[in-house]
């Protein structure tokens, strides 16, 4: 449906990306940099918020774009994630943001990654889009099928809604970015645009680092004042010392961080032997 590269994607922690690529670059070694236990945070007094069982997911073969999922029971279960969201502005916001078509719903992801906030401009959007509003540019949140059909327990569903928090960090980023932030967020999803701008590789990493360490530190933030034990090394690092230390660890090795970003990123992190990456 949607033409987009794979950046401010949320990958599946359970399941390894599948490489389609020979990695450009050396892969890090985490011996190199070995994580330190993050210091312990005092316990939260929150507790998990209570959760219901979302609507099954039905199969369908008249829609074969969607996998074979069937596009309204996908809505049906997107929608019950969205207002059953312990956060208000889930609830509220992001359901409107969906309502009004604000942001534009595709279901369907490449492997491996369950959610992605792209801006999608409108010469990127097929002709097999019907009822597209006409636009200029598109918020588009992609949902994996698979992903969404795999939220059944409970602990499953509270990453659900941790996986969608996470995207609405990056709506927000969107709407608060100044225009140059803009302009390399559309530039990210049109070659010829980052051509015209000069958008360098190191200015895309830049950017990507910022918005995922955000984005993760609100996800992991929620996690946390909850109780609830999530993504381990990482979010027992938001907000100490090793932060960026286990931001870099978690993300350096994934693609398309693996391939294009590792220098930048270990630059940023203060890893002490950044210059080993090319
Ligand atoms: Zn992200």
């Amino acid at each position: 449906m949607f033409f987009g590269a794979i950046y401010w994607s949320r990958q599946k922690e359970s399941k390894p990306v599948v490489r389609k690529s020979t990695p450009v670059v050396q892969t890090t070694d985490a011996n190199l940099w070995p994580m330190p236990q993050p210091p312990s945070h005092a316990p939260h007094p929150g507790s998990l918020p209570s959760v219901q069982v979302l609507p099954e997911v039905v199969r369908d073969n008249r829609y074969p774009e969607f996998r074979g999922w069937e596009p309204s029971s996908l809505q049906l279960c997107l929608k019950a994630l969205v207002q059953q969201h312990p956060r208000a502005d889930i609830r509220v916001e992001l359901d409107r943001l969906i309502r009004t078509g604000v942001i534009t719903l595709n279901f369907q992801t490449q492997d491996g990654i369950s959610a992605l906030f792209q801006v999608v401009q409108k010469k990127y959007v097929s002709e097999h889009s019907p009822g597209t509003p006409d636009k200029p540019e598109y918020l588009v949140l992609s949902v994996s099928p698979d992903w969404l059909a795999s939220l059944k327990t409970t602990d499953e569903v509270l990453e659900g809604f941790l996986v969608i928090y996470h995207e609405y960090q990056h709506y927000k980023q969107w709407t608060h970015g100044d225009a140059m932030m803009q302009m390399i967020a559309k530039a990210q999803e049109d070659p010829e645009l980052r051509a015209k701008i000069g958008l360098t590789q190191e200015m895309a990493c830049k950017d990507m680092w910022d918005k995922e360490t955000a984005a993760y530190a609100a996800e992991c933030r929620l996690a946390n004042s909850w109780n609830f034990s999530h993504m381990s090394l990482l979010c027992e690092s938001v907000d100490t010392p090793v932060w960026t230390h286990a931001v870099f660890t978690g993300l350096a090795s994934r693609e398309p961080y693996s391939l294009y970003c590792q220098r930048t990123f270990a630059e940023l992190a203060g890893h002490p032997n950044s210059g080993m990456f090319r």
